[in-house]
């Protein structure tokens, strides 16, 4: 949805006061309740709408939002868009498509994407974490809505091409081949009197904080992309997308792979022969592990649970690798009592 939509749902300006806008919402509410209309469906749904605008642009903090952002789905992109993780958060770079793949040989060019590295903790990884982070956007220039000509004025089709922005060449005597047409770099349209502010881009910069809830599990590396969350187009054409990649810290004590953990710890050699029980740590505290007798050196024990807790429900476990620790220093006693032992065949 357009920028505009929720306001020209009310029915009032992009600039008007949030007195304004409650104003506006009461009037439209009364006219269109059911008690008036009792039979109309057309009214029916024209009031939700004028509630699903009145919630956004009547809060000014989203209305912020929504203004910066230039998109009604800045709540997708705060919950959805990383509610579950493991089936959208992309590896990497490797996805087909391309970055503009949408755009079209017609009409303004698509604005560039835009990449975002978000540090992380171990720990934030692991539990997740909401993050603000501030970027610097181009956005529609507000003195010309975008569209890069001067108040009172518009942008004119371009004669060269006709306004499809591409005109065709014959190469070699034979080859006919669509270009760019050099005449407006295919826009499609030429600006005679340039917006004063933008100089007839139809885009100014705009720095934007978004919030980030970070779900658990995230891996370094995983990237997601937010489809138009990236640069405006130049004079109204579609913005680019947004590239959001995690760059998490390693840990000194704990390994993750997906949800798992897994981590080394010595145990006594005479737990390891006579069973018994030890403390682990874990990202959840310090837990008790059975240690059965006869466990042998790199034997690994499963800590159900103790990894992430993923938002869908899935939760992992901690993997121990189970390491003997050989005394290298033996009092006169043990000494004794291991050679009692040794006699005896063990
Ligand atoms: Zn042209
Ligand atoms: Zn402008």
């Amino acid at each position: 949805m357009a920028v505009d939509d929720y306001y020209k749902t009310l029915g009032v300006s992009r600039g008007a006061t949030q007195e304004e806008i409650k104003k506006a919402y009461r009037k439209l509410a009364r006219e269109l309740h059911p008690d008036r209309n009792p039979t109309e469906k057309a009214s029916e749904e024209r009031l939700k709408s004028v509630n699903e605008a009145y919630d956004i642009i009547g809060d000014p903090d989203k209305r912020a939002k929504y203004d910066r952002y230039g998109t009604a789905d800045f709540e997708g992109i705060n919950m959805d868009g990383f509610g579950s993780i493991f089936d959208q958060i992309f590896r990497g770079f490797g996805f087909g498509g391309g970055m503009g793949s949408q755009r079209s040989s017609r009409g303004p060019p698509q604005g560039e994407s835009l990449r975002l590295t978000i540090p992380l903790t171990f720990k934030e990884a692991f539990f997740g974490v909401d993050k603000e982070i501030a970027i610097t956007r181009k956005v529609k220039c507000e003195t010309c809505a975008g569209s890069g000509a001067a108040s009172g004025t518009a942008p004119v089709r371009c004669n060269t091409c006709g306004g499809r922005g591409q005109v065709m060449q014959t190469m070699g005597g034979f080859m006919r081949v669509s270009q760019t047409c050099p005449a407006c770099q295919g826009m499609g349209q030429r600006i005679e009197t340039p917006c004063t502010k933008c100089k007839g881009s139809g885009l100014e910069n705009s720095r934007v904080t978004l919030d980030f809830p970070i779900p658990p599990g995230v891996e370094d590396g995983m990237s997601q992309r937010i489809r138009g969350g990236g640069n405006a187009g130049p004079r109204g054409g579609p913005s680019g997308d947004l590239l959001v990649v995690f760059n998490v810290d390693q840990d000194e004590v704990f390994i993750r792979r997906g949800l798992h953990v897994f981590l080394d710890t010595d145990i006594p050699f005479t737990t390891a022969v006579l069973g018994g029980d030890i403390e682990v740590q874990t990202m959840w505290g310090t837990s008790k592990l059975k240690i059965k007798k006869g466990t042998r050196g790199g034997t690994v024990l499963r800590m159900k649970e103790k990894g992430v807790h993923a938002n869908n429900g899935r939760k992992g476990d901690q993997m121990v690798r189970v390491e003997i620790n050989i005394p290298s220093k033996l009092t006169k006693e043990q000494k004794d009592a291991l050679e009692k032992l040794e006699q005896e065949g063990l």
